[in-house]
């Protein structure tokens, strides 16, 4: 198999920037096959670009199930544009394969289209190079003029909320990673709430419907990739702050609590990576309205704590200090 056969078959076929049914797709002017894309915004809106590369080995496990790791490269993308409060039109694909295998561009092609199609975002581009297992997406998505929400507007007294049970990811990541078959086991038969935890890592939801709920009402956002207590650090830093939360308002998931004591919990919470999550500010006096959006989305959120002038991050229980680690992953830092 070619190059130009196989970004006909496992990528130009799936693109669905003609399937205008679910929104997917509107605003292409020209799609995959020429030398660039040609798109087209409302000129009320304003374009919201983001980029992440996955690297095997290093953002997810050599022998990973190539349908997770299709979901994965566009799921930390729209979590992306999540965070912003942006709504997903286009992608592009920046690809680099060993070598053009059928049986896993079946599965990693399946793994990225079916959330595209869920989430109404068409594949308009890309680049297909062989090399190392790597690959980069860049999600285009489009929020009403003026209406990007951003790290920066946090104010001290801003309540702190995140969005479903952080800390999963990690705990899952931790099992996948010591996970041995075992003989003569059927891998069926795994625990429930193992297998819970591993899918939050395979297979986050990126929470779009959430982030775009958020306009207008949340004060700043941000998408927790590298750990909560790290990522809601950042939120205050940006907005000229600093942040308190209590560790006993932390939300934590039955499969964790199963698995996990509340000590081993709570520190997966804080300081594990790859959830997926928002983590945002409320005014106190946008609670109610926040409370009246959030009908329409199907996703939890905790009130964590919240910003104040302090320009620290502090974590208490009980008004006593928690440790955790707060630095979040730097692939650069010495300890990386
Ligand atoms: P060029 O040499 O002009 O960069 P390419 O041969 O790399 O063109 O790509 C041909 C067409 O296929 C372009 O429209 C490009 O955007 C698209 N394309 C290449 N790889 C992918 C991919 N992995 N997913 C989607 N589109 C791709
Ligand atoms: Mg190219």
């Amino acid at each position: 198999m070619g190059e130009f056969e196989l970004i006909e078959r496992y990528f130009r076929s799936g693109a669905g920037t003609r399937d205008a049914s679910a929104g997917g797709g509107s605003g292409v002017l020209l799609g995959i096959g020429d030398d660039a894309a040609v798109l087209e915004l409302p000129v009320d809106r304003q374009l919201v670009a983001a980029i992440d590369t996955l690297v095997e080995g290093r953002h997810f496990p050599a022998g990973c199930a190539p349908q997770s790791i299709g979901h994965r490269a566009l799921a930390v993308n729209l979590s992306d544009l999540a965070a912003m409060g942006a709504d997903p039109r286009w992608f592009l694909l920046a690809l680099t394969l060993p070598a053009a295998q059928a049986g896993f561009l079946e599965a990693f092609s399946e793994g990225l289209f079916a959330l595209a199609r869920e989430h109404a975002i068409a594949l308009v581009g890309g680049d297909t190079t062989a090399g190392p297992l790597a690959m980069s997406v860049q999600v285009l998505g489009s929020v009403p003029a003026g209406e990007a929400i951003t790290r920066s507007g946090g104010r001290a007294g801003d309540l702190l909320f995140v969005s479903g049970t952080p800390g999963d990811a990690a705990a899952g990541l931790r099992h996948l990673m010591q996970a041995q078959p075992v003989e003569g086991a059927d891998a069926d038969v795994l625990d429930p709430d193992l297998q819970h935890l591993m899918n939050r890592f395979l297979y986050p939801e990126p929470r779009v419907a959430l982030g775009r709920a958020l306009r207008g009402i949340a004060s700043a956002c941000i998408d927790v990739s590298d750990g909560l207590a790290a990522d809601a650090g950042r939120l205050a830093a940006a907005s000229g702050c600093g942040a308190s939360i209590d560790a006993a308002q932390l939300p934590l998931s039955p499969a964790m609590l199963a698995c996990h004591d509340a000590a081993a919990a709570t520190q997966f919470s804080l300081g594990g990576g790859d959830d997926y999550e928002l983590c945002f500010t409320v005014p106190p006096a946008k609670r109610a309205q926040l409370e009246a959006r959030l009908a329409n989305v199907k996703c939890r959120v905790t009130c964590i704590g919240r910003l104040v002038e302090k320009l620290s991050l502090q974590i208490t229980r009980d008004g006593k200090p928690v440790d955790c680690d707060t630095r979040g992953y730097d692939h650069f830092s010495s300890a990386g």
